[in-house]
């Protein structure tokens, strides 16, 4: 093994940096491989390109005779630009994207070959449904499931097959992806946000969800990657020690790129500009290899596509610099894990942000009434939010000081807390002109100014408002970022639905005007959501207690918050808001303890492995070595030996101990995984894994990491974190 590891560093040591040509002006290549608008306009019809057009903009749908039209175009175009293949791309509850390539190359009846890719193979196909995750939906209908064309987001060639992104569900129309959730998410909260957007502006036609999201990862040179089973098989290292040298110094954050790294980030921005993914910001982060990646922010769906293909082909443009990406939420005990920031917004159809405020009082009531509701729907759904970003990578994450807590709460500074507070204390009910002018001038008027100086931040946030969007920091690195965002959309729509409903009561039986009306609901909204709010250190036990007192959630484990899934509550939202059935949500928290629970699974066979096969007999032969060592002494000196060897007999003496601790624990956890066996219901059987199996893993690691610090390097099996996170 150590013959692995040494070949892996000298192999890291003679690595120079791969050339990158840059390939014209940045903003030539920008969407070169998206079958985007200017594509269209040269490769379609005008009838069709309107159709496409409507039906990206209205929802409508596209006849058979155009969809061939559409096909057609989209064939000539990606065999001009060298595509062999094509294939619907989607995304199943794996948490990664699938596809499953067509050649465009066909031989008919009498002989004659051509290529051919028409209608129905861009508008509908059928992948072998059996191999993904359904939680259960398929076995008890149907066996099939289908892929079927989303228009609103451009197919793309990536290398040389054209790829087409699609929603995947079953024949009976339940959704087994991420991505049909998320569309109906879309639509319902465009259809309760555009109500309420009517209530600034009567020519509002439309409301999009925005999302920019913020891309964390580490890249570890790939013959280290490769030297360590662990991060091959679960994409972190379950042994291992920290480094003297960690991240203390903070010298890694916004330092100099590498030259090697510089060369991947360099050629992944090509790639991705090229697809149409508009990245923009590069940088280290806190920890050393740790790097992250940002685009310009667009409409929610897009985004969500562009992340899921990102990581993707970060993997791929990885390799060909021998790098690996590591995407794990803690790849790395002891040293920053990775998250990926959710920005957060609504537009209108005419680009306008609604959660920036305007030059009007009627805009910044807008902008405190999409504010305020957000605010609400998130202190409304704690809980289920939270439920949202769990994952078995990101409970390493969360609440381990370096991430959001595992509570959820909003950060939105002092100014606004400030403007939030003098609203709660205004008068309520009618009021008099005197006092309406007063609220517009001294309140309302005053947000674009306190915005201004919207400057303070607080990293420790889950949720925070910075300065025209919110930040949903708490996702995980690896996690699609549709769960949490369709999610926040469900959420905020149902808000929505509230808040009309009740402002619309207040004209109608209190006689109000309707600019009272919604200050009035504002106000009640802000009272109802105090709770919600907190500006102090997220990271802080003190918070912790806090946070209990005021009924706010604390699930530390997946198991635990993926019950919120499940909750009467949540269901009636999901089925109420059109985004989930019932079976569906049932389905998704099936497959999710289930995944959980496997991963838990996979992570304790490794571990076994690690320690029995590696760790534990290198042990012995150091064992062995000190036994010779103690008995040479004994052999020369005689009867003063003990003095002589004391050294050698402390370590001898604490080696043999770590090695039947580490082993008795390892045998702990065997019997553990093998009464998890017996347990049928899987929410159960995610909670025993949680509790009774991941638990040993640190006493296991306790013993596994002191053994690396005593046994001489030289013999020691496995590439060391120094190695992994400082070559490059
Ligand atoms: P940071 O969080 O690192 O300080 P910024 O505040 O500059 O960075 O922006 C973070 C991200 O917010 C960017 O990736 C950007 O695309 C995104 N963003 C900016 N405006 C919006 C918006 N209206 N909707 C969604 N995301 C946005
Ligand atoms: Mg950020």
């Amino acid at each position: 093994m150590s013959r692995i590891r040494f070949s892996a560093i000298e192999q890291t040591f003679n690595r120079k940096p791969v050339r990158i040509e840059e390939q014209g002006r940045r903003s030539d290549i920008y969407g070169s491989q998206v079958f985007g608008k200017e594509a269209m306009l040269q490769y379609l019809s005008k009838e069709a390109y309107k159709a496409v057009k409507s039906a990206i903009e209205k929802g409508e749908k596209i006849s058979r005779d155009i969809s061939d039209q559409v096909a057609a175009g989209m064939k000539t175009w990606a065999i001009a630009k060298g595509a062999t293949h094509y294939t619907h791309w989607f995304q199943p509850l794996t948490g990664f994207s699938a596809e499953k390539h067509d050649s465009f190359f066909e031989k008919l009846p009498d002989g004659d070959v051509l290529e051919k890719f028409g209608g129905s193979q861009l508008v509908q196909q059928e992948p072998d449904a059996s191999s993904f995750p359904s939680g259960g939906i398929r076995n008890t209908f149907e066996a099939r499931g289908y892929t079927a064309w989303d228009p609103t987001s451009p197919a793309f060639i990536y290398e040389t097959t054209l790829c087409i992104p699609t929603i995947f569900i079953s024949y009976t129309g339940h959704a087994l992806d991420y991505k049909t959730p998320l569309l109906r998410s879309i639509q319902a909260l465009d259809r309760e946000a555009t109500l309420v957007a009517k209530y600034f502006n009567r020519n509002t036609k439309k409301v999009l969800p925005t999302l920019g999201w913020e891309q964390e990862y580490f890249l570890i040179d790939a013959a280290l990657f490769k030297s360590r089973e662990d991060l091959i098989l679960t994409g972190r290292t379950l042994v291992g020690h920290p480094p003297a040298k960690g991240q203390q110094l903070d010298d890694h954050y916004f330092g100099s790129i590498p030259e090697r790294v510089l060369s991947f980030m360099r050629d992944l921005e090509i790639e991705s500009l090229k697809l149409g993914i508009p990245v923009k910001t590069r940088h280290n982060e806190v920890a050393p290899n740790q790097f992250e990646l940002a685009p310009i922010f667009e409409e929610a769906n897009l985004a969500v596509d562009h992340n899921t293909l990102i990581m993707d082909i970060m993997s791929k443009v990885a390799r060909r610099h021998d790098f690996e990406v590591l995407l794990h939420e803690k790849p790395f005990e002891g040293i920053n894990g990775s998250g990926k920031h959710n920005n957060w917004s609504l537009m209108t159809d005419t680009g306008k942000n609604l959660l920036s405020p305007g030059e009007t009082p009627m805009k910044n009531m807008q902008f405190l009434t999409f504010f305020v509701n957000t605010i609400k729907a998130v202190n409304d759904n704690e809980a289920l939010l939270r439920a949202f970003i769990a994952s078995a990578g990101n409970d390493h994450r969360l609440g381990a000081n370096e991430a959001p807590p595992a509570i959820i709460s909003v950060f939105i500074g002092d100014q606004l807390t400030k403007v939030l507070h003098q609203i709660k204390n205004f008068k309520e009910g009618k009021l008099t002109p005197d006092e309406k002018t007063d609220m517009k001038l001294n309140i309302v008027g005053k947000i674009p100014e306190v915005l201004l100086d919207n400057t303070d931040r607080n990293r420790t946030s889950p949720f925070a408002f910075t300065g025209n969007k919110f930040e949903f920091r708490a996702v995980g690195s690896s996690a699609n970022c549709a769960g949490p965002m369709f999610a926040l959309n469900t959420m905020v729509a149902k808000q929505l639905k509230e808040f009309r409903k009740e402002v619309e009561a207040l004209i109608e039986k209190k006689g109000l005007k309707k600019d009272v009306a919604i200050f009035n609901v504002i106000q009640s909204y802000i009272k109802q959501s105090e709770r919600i709010l907190f500006e102090q250190d997220g990271y802080s036990s003190d918070w912790e207690k806090e946070a209990k007192k005021r009924g706010l959630s604390n699930n530390k484990t997946t198991p635990e918050a993926l019950g919120a899934k499940i909750d009467k509550s949540s269901i009636q939202l999901f089925e109420e808001m059109g985004v989930l059935t019932e079976e569906e949500v049932h389905a998704r928290y099936e497959v999710e303890t289930h995944q959980y629970y496997t991963q838990i699974e996979i992570e304790a066979g490794v571990l076994d492995n690690l320690v029995l096969n590696h760790i534990i007999p290198t042990a012995i032969q150091y064992q062995q070595q000190l036994v010779d060592v103690v008995s040479g002494i004994k052999e020369l000196f005689g009867k003063d030996y003990k003095e002589m060897a004391k050294e050698q007999l402390g370590i001898l003496s604490r080696v043999s101990y770590l090695i039947n601790e580490v082993t008795t624990h390892v045998r702990g956890m065997r019997n553990a995984l093998n009464k998890a066996a017996s347990i049928d219901n899987s929410g159960k059987k995610a909670m025993y894994y949680a509790k009774e199996v991941k638990p040993i893993f640190d006493l296991i690691r306790g013993g596994a990491d002191e053994l690396e610090m005593m046994i001489s390097d030289e013999l020691w099996p496995l590439t060391k974190y120094r190695e992994l996170l400082f070559t490059r």
